[in-house]
């Protein structure tokens, strides 16, 4: 084992210093035989990292939490959730790291993660390990995600472990470097809440506003200002997901954060067909994490949130539960407005267009999608061609044409905007079957067919010559698709 001295590279242990009763200080377990498979160059200079360095011996000894930086503290977080609509105290970091956090180019304080960087006092039953596949999934997805405009944690680099892990089969083991504005969740304050201790919740939700919310500071009440903004940033945040045909797949409050990103990319999936009824994952049998049940979910954990925030809104709790029944109760306008916004440019109508007239056709689109089980991605992205003159890419998806000429007629005289529709209507979305073809050649040592799909999706709304098979939906012969947890 090589003892060079560690790098300072400017990491701090902010989180384990101030949080010890939420961080539990560990160290990853050893890779003896670290494989780099995919670093985020731009990312990493973001960071002030060197991606030379990065991919040197010790730079994937970093990558895998074996070199321990100078002013660095390795946790495990510590954190509660509500899976499934059931209470769990106790989750937390089964198999992650937070490595420390580091001033970024702008300025702002960024977490560096180490997801499957072995068992920590949190994993319960679980193995501690992370699969090449699933790792390089959360990669492809949430690069695909930022690409597309969408708050969402990031991927700084997959590394090979070179441990075999056991699923139903062995497959090769890796671990992702995840950055993310904070791994604070919902699940963090359940977590603070049920210790009883209000002073580390108070501590906490000020720790928030400094890092996510700092004008939630200035209000009247700072805490039930910082559960607005965490509102307003998650009814943001789910309009878009929706606008694009994301399925989360896991919206459990641990799976939910505080800064507004998505996080957790486990059983998640790209919706094809529209349909509100949509679902991936193998475990949600009841389809509680549906793609239509998604706002509804989101307004569900801030509930949730409310709950463990009760005793910072008001020392009369009874006054607490009614600031917090109005501040929840805004929820739905926010997500309505963000989302109607975010249609309106999709169908790229000019913005004196009234309300009045936009809410029908909309409507009446959805549900011809619906009904001719439309591929969601390529039906907005032809539609820019509609608005170019030519509706018949668009026609085409359309079992019921008549509907669908009716419904073009009374758009078109709307005046849409191309232009606008091609800068927020994706051609490239990591659709399902790609993404699956990409991690089983990966899984079996071909990266070409990952790193295809990684570059087509993250230029998402910029066409390009030969990458056709990129925006077009799965073969008939793909099937229902399942994604699984337990990655
Ligand atoms: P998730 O549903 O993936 O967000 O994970 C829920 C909980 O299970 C978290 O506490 C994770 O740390 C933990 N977990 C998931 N997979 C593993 C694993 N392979 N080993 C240990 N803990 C795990
Ligand atoms: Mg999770």
């Amino acid at each position: 084992m090589s003892v060079a001295p560690a790098p300072a590279l400017g990491l701090d242990d902010r989180f384990a210093r101030e949080f010890g009763e939420m961080a539990v200080p560990w160290r990853a377990q050893e890779v003896p035989d670290p494989r780099l498979l995919v670093l985020n160059e731009p990312l990493a200079a973001e960071l002030g990292l060197d991606p030379a360095w990065l991919r040197s011996s010790d730079g994937l000894r970093l990558l895998v939490g074996n070199l321990v930086p100078r002013g660095a503290t390795p946790v495990a977080q510590a954190y509660a959730g509500h899976q499934f609509g059931g209470f769990v105290p106790r989750l937390g970091d089964g198999r992650a790291l937070l490595l420390g956090e580091v001033v970024d180019a702008g300025g702002a304080l960024r977490d560096l993660h180490l997801k499957g960087a072995g068992r920590t006092p949190f994993a319960r039953g679980g193995d501690g390990q992370a699969a090449v596949g699933p790792m390089l999934r959360e990669y492809v997805v949430s690069e695909a995600m930022h690409a597309l405009g969408i708050p969402t944690t990031r991927s700084l680099a997959v590394v090979a472990t070179g441990r075999p892990v056991r699923r139903e089969t062995l497959l090769p083991g890796a671990v992702l470097a995840r950055v993310a504005s904070s791994h604070l969740r919902v699940g963090s304050f359940e977590y603070a809440r049920v210790t009883g201790d209000v002073d580390l919740l108070r501590r906490l939700a000020d720790h928030a506003i400094a890092r996510h919310h700092p004008g939630a500071a200035a209000a009247e009440r700072p805490h039930l200002a910082l559960f607005d903004a965490v509102i307003a940033a998650q009814a943001s945040l789910v309009a878009r997901w929706m606008l694009v045909g994301f399925v989360h797949g896991v919206m459990n409050t641990d799976n939910m954060t505080i800064s507004g990103e998505t996080i957790d990319y486990g059983p998640c999936a790209f919706m094809e067909a529209f349909d509100p009824g949509t679902v991936y994952s193998s475990i949600d049998a009841g389809g509680r994490y549906a793609y239509g049940n998604q706002p509804v979910v989101a307004q569900w954990n801030l509930a949730r949130l409310a709950e463990a925030l009760l005793p910072l809104f008001d020392d009369d709790q009874e006054q607490a539960v009614e600031l917090a029944v109005a501040s929840l109760g805004a929820f739905g306008g926010q997500y309505s407005a963000a989302w109607s916004a975010g249609m309106r440019a999709k169908l790229g109508l000019p913005d004196g267009v009234d309300d009045a007239v936009t809410a029908p056709l909309v409507d009446e689109l959805l549900a011809l999608l619906q009904h001719s089980h439309v591929d969601h991605t390529s039906f907005f992205r032809h539609l820019g061609t509609a608005a170019r003159g030519d509706a018949e890419p668009a026609r085409g998806l359309f079992l019921d044409l008549e509907g669908f000429d009716a419904w073009a007629q009374r758009w078109r005289a709307l005046g849409p905007a191309a232009a606008v529709m091609d800068r927020v209507n994706p051609a490239y979305i990591p659709r399902n079957h790609l993404v699956e073809e990409a991690l089983a050649a990966a899984t079996d040592g071909d990266l070409e067919p990952f790193e295809r799909l990684l570059d087509a999706v993250t230029a998402p709304y910029d066409e390009r010559p030969g990458l056709q098979r990129y925006a077009a939906p799965a073969p008939q012969d793909f099937g229902a698709y399942r994604t699984f947890c337990g990655t």
